[in-house]
């Protein structure tokens, strides 16, 4: 049970001025909670959902719940915009979920290289108001998630291969500590915490701004291409060949198969960041034939376009399951991967409204260098290791009781994905964090070095665990 002393929490909560507080029978708490993107954590159900608009709020906040957490009478789960896919992430039952949604704005710095994104924040706001100056920051590819999580969780962006992981584009975090004293994480100052958030998730405080780089962008080439399901082998012969040799910078690629409707389909998604139309780069993926062209999308279009466009495949409240490994480039291995996606498939087909996808998402060697010249990052995957691939597994279904039976299926699926890649000593110990599942030893796959330095951090930041046993959500150090 996470909250045993109702009253008094309640009583702690709205002593911070101006915090909406919702509790359960309320329309709002009903609205606010059906409001994530799993099923799974729309039935988590908390006691209390409190929506602060300010950072001075989350601070009071903090300071309020601070004796209810450390008494063992209370915990509380952080929401960004509330999409990771596993229950009890973003979400606590019968305990207090602080609802970042309402933390708004997204502050160009005068000289416009940097700006100032409060926690509440999607990617579609960032990018619509950075448009109107002609610039970006490396964001989701997704514009409807939120800018917290998916930065803290490391992030895979469209312009990744330039700038690393999006989490490297950060120059200062503001965090709310466990003690209630808001600090600032940059290069200069708490360099420690700086680096930890980057991929270090919930695990310090909460984080109520992020400042990020800038930069120029303009027209981008790019969408998706869809492919009959017999080119997967050779797209996946491609994208290695994409990864090992690929040294334009402006290129992007994901390549999937996908099950829905009672179809399979393969599809590209590709962009030339700088614009170029039909960019060599790209070509060993535009050329692959035969191809469904009344769905292919490739055109012209900004960075908040062709977000607004992957926004536009998926939907809220469905049952959904996300699990990834990441591997070497072997497209043998790929090829047997996919083997098994079908195998799995034709065991979870009857699922009522399943669809079914198996990704193979690049992380070039660019993007690892890139990386580390920016500074480090939780994760600490050395350049040396790359180039590599996340390879994405996700069912989505419909009705509760498929849910054992999918899971058992995707389950062996996976651990089986694991084996042969092992076998093969093509399993890298970096499990992306943003795909993986709740029961994946995510923090683990960040090395020895990386775990321990972000042991180091929460236990100077947070030495009472707070963000451990209190916020029990998400991937943790010290359980
Ligand atoms: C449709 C879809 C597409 C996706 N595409 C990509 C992609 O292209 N690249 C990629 O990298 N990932 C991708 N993801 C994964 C996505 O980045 C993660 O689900 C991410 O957690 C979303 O952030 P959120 O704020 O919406 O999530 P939430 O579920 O709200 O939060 C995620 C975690 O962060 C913590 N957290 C949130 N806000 C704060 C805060 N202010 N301070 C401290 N902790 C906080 C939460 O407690 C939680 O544990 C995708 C997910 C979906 C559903």
């Amino acid at each position: 049970m996470a909250s045993s002393d109702g009253p008094q929490i309640f009583k702690s909560l709205t002593s911070v001025s101006g915090v909406s507080v919702w509790q359960p029978g309320s329309a709002e708490y009903e609205k606010e909670n059906g409001s994530y993107f799993s099923a799974f954590e729309i039935e988590v159900k908390p006691s209390y959902i409190v929506s602060p608009n300010s950072a001075e709020q989350v601070q009071g906040l903090v300071r309020a719940l601070r004796p209810h957490v450390l008494s063992g009478d209370c915990q509380i789960a952080i929401r960004g915009a509330g999409h990771t896919p596993f229950a009890g992430s973003a979400n606590i039952q019968d305990g207090v979920t602080i609802d970042m949604r309402d933390l708004k704005g997204v502050k160009l710095s005068d000289d416009r290289s940097a700006v100032d994104i409060s926690a509440g924040e999607t990617w579609t706001n960032v990018y619509t108001e950075l448009e109107k100056y002609g610039l970006t920051v490396a964001g989701g590819r997704v514009g409807r998630l939120g800018v917290a999580g998916f930065i803290l969780g490391g992030g895979l962006s469209m312009f990744s291969a330039r700038t690393g992981f999006s989490c490297d584009s950060v120059t200062e975090f503001q965090v709310v500590l466990a003690s209630g004293e808001t600090v600032r994480a940059s290069i200069e100052e708490n360099n420690d915490l700086w680096r930890s958030l980057k991929g270090g998730l919930n695990n310090f405080g909460i984080v109520t701004s992020f400042k990020m780089k800038t930069f120029s962008s303009g027209d981008i080439w790019g969408g998706l291409t869809y492919y009959m399901p017999d080119t997967f082998p050779q797209l996946l012969q491609n994208a290695c060949d994409f990864a090992h040799d690929e040294s334009d910078e402006d290129t992007h690629l994901m390549c999937s198969i996908g099950y829905g409707f009672g179809q399979q389909a393969v599809t590209c998604v590709m962009y030339h960041t700088k614009g170029e139309e039909d960019s060599p780069s790209l070509r060993r993926f535009t050329t692959v034939e035969p191809q469904i062209k009344q769905l292919c999308t490739m055109r012209t279009s900004t960075h908040l376009g062709f977000c607004e466009e992957l926004s536009s495949f998926s939907g809220d409240g469905l049952r959904q399951y996300w699990v990834s490994v990441t591997i070497k480039p072997d497209v043998s291995l790929m090829k047997s991967f996919y083997n098994k996606w079908q195998e799995t498939l034709v065991k979870i087909k009857d699922a009522e409204g399943l669809t079914f996808t198996l990704g193979f998402h690049p992380l070039t060697k660019s993007l690892l260098e890139n990386s580390a010249k920016a500074g480090g990052n939780a994760m600490a995957i050395p350049s040396s290791d790359g180039p590599l691939f996340v390879v994405l597994i996700n069912p989505t279904w419909k009705l509760a009781e498929d849910d054992n039976r999918i899971f058992v299926a995707v389950q062996d699926f996976i651990t089986e994905l694991r084996r042969l890649a092992s076998e093969k000593e093509s399993l890298h110990r970096y499990i992306f964090t943003n795909y993986a599942y709740k029961e994946d030893d995510v923090l683990a796959g960040y090395g020895p070095e990386g775990f321990s330095k972000l042991k180091e951090a929460s236990e100077k930041y947070d030495p009472e665990g707070v963000f451990q046993q209190g916020t029990p959500g998400g991937f943790k150090l010290r359980n």
